[in-house]
């Protein structure tokens, strides 16, 4: 089990205790390569929420009135504890989602990243005195951590989204409860043993699987949980947005995407193909920011469509924990059915295979690397999230055409756009209604710039300088009588 075992936690961390269930309350975690079961974790509901919410609401007052530098040195102890167990977690990610080593331990490391950053940035949120319009008073702007903050989080990226939440929360000195992904729930609960073992005050910060109607229902009913920070998909963000109007919560949502990648007449081609295979096929297409959408310019159109089939056809699929794999499985068969629906209806309404297409010989949940061309506007795969390593190509001719095709969407997560022209550089920045765009770059998640969407992609951002201010409540204190 390659040094993760240890991490194989069946149980739930509330109030400092590891709460296990009863033998028939679980919830069976297997790993998507083998199907083999990794273990069963609790399919706890709302009382362990509650419970949660209990012990988080205890250890804020205590928590949130340690010296900042006590806190700054808890995220830096965390930071070096993820990267000194950076390949048992990573083969506990791989194990549980499926994805390649090698992306899994660049998720351990960016997820590190996060707890850095904010270790650092947590440190320059200052407030400021403001110039009063009239003598003797001081007019003074404050932050103040926003108490306990409730993270939910998704399968794909179930370390480094965690990172994004935890790293602002535990900064600003809130305490948190967690609600990690059911299939992926492990690297989540990794985190609580991690956390414990560099000192985190019981109660800081809680975990706890099982129903999500449940714990999100607990969650957002409770006036004491006062933010909800969630990534996942579009339709339960919305829910949980309508749930958080009884409570008046702040919410922060990164939700769904479908990115349109642009390349014009003009890229350089070697590059497109470049960014285009990292945009399309990290995490065999699941993540949010994946390009769904090719939008390829006619002159450069045949010559990019060879090259990345080429390169489509090239990846090496397998388990994610063998060696030199590219792509591993699909994370379970709802998944994989879903990925082959799109592409059978693109290809019953017109669309011409150039390679894949179908479920790869390797049986399971593996879809075969796939290429299609000629794909319409009215093509569910269009305007559906695909989650699968599958590239759709569009072909376009003027530039105002591709702006309002590629705007034609609810979302405005990603874009990415392939050009040498320095002008068209600055309009496409200006005219694409997307909260993260790529120019000339394929891979632009940093922990120093804000992620986040635009739309119905959410609310909020995360990382960067701004990804803390959502943590805080600013209050304005007039000081008169001076
Ligand atoms: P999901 O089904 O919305 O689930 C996300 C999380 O919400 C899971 O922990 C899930 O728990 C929980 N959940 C489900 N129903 C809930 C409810 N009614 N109340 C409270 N919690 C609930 O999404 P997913 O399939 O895991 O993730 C894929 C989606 O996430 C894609 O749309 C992707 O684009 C999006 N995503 C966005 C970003 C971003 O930064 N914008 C990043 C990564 C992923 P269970 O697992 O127990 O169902």
């Amino acid at each position: 089990m390659a040094g993760y075992a240890k991490y194989l936690i069946n149980a739930n961390l509330i109030g400092g205790e590891w709460l296990s269930p009863a033998a028939d309350q679980s919830i069976l975690v297997t790993n998507p390569a083998t199907g083999e079961e990794l273990g069963r974790v609790p399919a706890f509901g709302a009382a362990e929420t509650t419970a949660a919410i209990n012990a988080a609401v205890e250890a804020f007052p205590g928590y949130s009135s340690l010296d900042l530098a006590k806190r700054v040195k808890l995220l830096r102890d965390l930071h070096d504890a993820l990267l000194d167990n950076q390949e048992p977690l990573a083969a506990l990610l791989t194990a549980e989602q499926g994805k390649p080593l090698a992306e899994s331990r660049g998720e351990i490391a960016i997820g590190a990243a996060y707890i850095l950053w904010f270790a650092e940035e947590v440190r320059r949120t200052k407030g400021e005195v403001v110039p009063s319009p009239v003598n003797g008073r001081q007019l003074l702007v404050t932050h103040h951590p926003v108490g306990v903050v409730a993270a939910i989080t998704p399968w794909n990226f179930p370390s480094s989204m965690l990172a994004r939440k935890l790293g602002p929360a535990l900064a600003a000195g809130c305490t948190t409860v967690v609600k990690p992904a059911s299939l992926t729930p492990y690297s989540a609960l990794a985190w609580g043993k991690l956390a414990e073992e560099v000192g985190y005050p019981a109660g800081v910060i809680n975990i706890v699987t099982g129903s999500a109607r449940q714990i999100g229902s607990t969650i957002m009913t409770d006036p004491r949980v006062r933010k909800v920070t969630f990534t996942g998909s579009t339709e339960v963000g919305k829910e949980l947005i309508r749930q958080s109007a009884d409570t008046v919560k702040k919410v922060s949502m990164e939700l769904g995407g479908n990115a349109p990648f642009i390349v014009f007449d003009d890229a350089d081609l070697d590059k497109a193909v470049q960014g285009a295979m990292i945009a399309k096929y990290r995490n065999s297409g699941q993540t949010c920011v994946c390009a769904n959408r090719f939008y390829v310019q006619s002159g450069i159109h045949d010559a990019f469509v060879k090259r990345l089939t080429e390169a489509t056809k090239a990846l090496t699929v397998g388990a994610g924990a063998d060696a030199g794999v590219e792509q591993g499985p699909l994370v379970d068969q709802s998944a994989f059915d879903k990925v082959k629906e799109l592409v059978d209806d693109a290809v019953s309404n017109g669309a011409t295979v150039e390679t894949g297409g179908k479920g790869h010989a390797l049986g399971g949940t593996w879809f075969e690397p796939t290429v299609l061309t000629g794909i319409k506007t009215g093509m569910s795969i269009a305007r559906e999230e695909i989650f699968g390593p599958v590239s759709a190509i569009f072909r376009f001719d003027t530039e105002e055409e591709v702006v309002a095709a590629a705007n034609d969407t609810d979302f405005g997560l990603a874009a990415y756009v392939y050009t040498r022209d320095l002008g068209r550089t600055f309009r496409m920045s200006e005219k694409l209604q997307y909260g993260l765009i790529g120019v000339n770059e394929g891979l632009i998640t940093t922990v120093e710039a804000p992620f986040g969407g635009l739309k119905s992609s959410g609310l909020g951002k995360e990382g960067g300088s701004q990804g803390i201010l959502d943590y805080f409540d600013i209050k304005y204190t007039c000081v008169g009588g001076i």
